[in-house]
């Protein structure tokens, strides 16, 4: 499958990687948006959120737990971050392959900022 996050996960494609188990990798974004980024994909691909299916829920489990391990990993579990899924077109997904961001290490702003963009 032509997929770059199942590259990452095979290792054709290099990553810099913060923790892997069984189920899921945890690495660092290429285009970092924030002192702290990195992403957590499960190992299987699912293309976005909108396929996650009963059977994955354990899955989505294992991704919070790897985000909070990370999280713990680099140092901003005390000081706080944010976890975030782009789904589809308005999400703005660019990678069709289920994956969550893990932002942190300077203060985000309120998502409230957003609402400014469709008053
Ligand atoms: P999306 O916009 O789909 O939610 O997020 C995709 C993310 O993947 C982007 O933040 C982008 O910087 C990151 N990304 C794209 N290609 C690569 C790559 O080859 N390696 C890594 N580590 N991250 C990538
Ligand atoms: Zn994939």
């Amino acid at each position: 499958m032509d997929c770059l996050f199942c590259k990452i996960v095979e290792g054709t494609i290099p990553s810099n990687k913060v923790l892997e188990n069984d189920h899921v990798i945890v690495f660092h974004d290429i285009h970092p948006a924030a002192p702290t980024h990195v992403l957590i994909i499960p190992k299987k691909h699912i293309s976005s959120m909108n396929e996650i299916t009963t059977e994955d829920l354990p899955l989505i489990g294992e991704i919070h737990s790897a985000a909070l391990e990370a999280a713990k990993r680099l140092g901003v579990q005390e000081s706080g971050y944010r976890l975030i899924n782009n789904c589809g077109r308005d999400g703005e997904q660019t990678v069709h392959h289920l994956h969550y961001h893990l932002l942190g290490g300077t203060r985000l702003g309120a998502l409230t900022s957003l609402s400014d963009s469709h008053r």
